[in-house]
């Protein structure tokens, strides 16, 4: 299995700005990139069709979009359908980001439709997870994340091909505040991942990626990476810059 090192841009960066860090992506990642990593770019929509145009050529590298709406067109304003991403050049979708379950509000029930829309449409799709402090402070970490896990997966048909879904764990406390969880956290949580994940799909799960996210660095991504069940990294923060995120592809 291919470790995926994605960059979640959230809402950064003009078309030119995504697209000139795309270009230096490549060219400091390309000729180096092991056999065995993907690199994965999540820009603003805006932006979608540059990065990938500045992405398409080169092998092992991906865009997506960071998130879409579960229609494929229609009086929804402001929203964004699979079939656009797609045609925007993305191969991967997002859903489940805290940002988007704490901030926008919402749901396991909305993001479980969104994962099974966009996996029946055409996107690989990785569905985010993971635990606010006082939730791991109170003992609920497994709760949440089989919680977040089973309805996030309700609709999903279970013999979905594995390389098309992934896990990102990303503990909602160390998302863009510089505390990484450790080393015992993340196995902890990555171990219990999979075991949910073989619960729903059986063997096939064994070749799911599950990644990790939360202040991902150059410095600390090559010791998570290493962790058992850790198949990739969701980095926000730290892939703005090219040249960072070309250390943390390589780390
Ligand atoms: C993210 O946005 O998914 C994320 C993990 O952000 P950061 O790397 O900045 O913590």
């Amino acid at each position: 299995m291919k470790k995926l090192m994605a960059a979640n841009w959230k809402m950064y960066k003009t078309c030119d700005e995504a697209r000139s860090t795309a270009e230096e992506l490549v060219k400091l990642t390309a000729t180096n990139l092991p056999a065995d990593r993907e690199v994965l770019v999540f820009p603003p929509f805006t932006a979608l069709k540059g990065v990938a145009d500045a992405l398409a050529w080169q092998e092992g590298f991906f865009a997506g979009g960071q998130d879409y709406y579960i229609e494929e067109e229609g009086a929804f304003t402001g929203e964004i359908s699979p079939k656009m991403l797609l045609d925007a050049g993305a191969v991967y979708g997002l859903t489940g980001h805290s940002e988007r379950r704490h901030i926008l509000g919402e749901g396991d029930e909305y993001i479980g439709k969104k994962t099974a829309y966009g996996l029946a449409r055409g996107l690989k799709v990785i569905l985010c997870v993971g635990e606010k402090i006082d939730e791991r402070k109170g003992g609920e970490v497994e709760e949440v994340l089989e919680r977040q896990i089973r309805v996030g997966l309700k609709d999903v048909p279970t013999d979905v091909a594995p390389d098309r879904l992934s896990i990102a764990y990303e503990p909602v406390w160390a998302i863009g505040t510089g505390e990484v969880a450790g080393p015992e956290e993340i196995s902890a949580a990555h171990g219990f991942v999979r075991k949910i994940l073989i619960s729903i799909f059986g063997n096939n799960a064994n070749e799911m990626r599950v990644l990790y996210g939360g202040s991902v660095k150059p410095g600390n991504c090559a010791e998570i990476i290493a962790l058992d069940n850790v198949d990739g990294v969701l980095v926000g923060g730290a892939s703005l810059e090219g040249e960072s995120f070309s250390q943390i592809v390589l780390a």
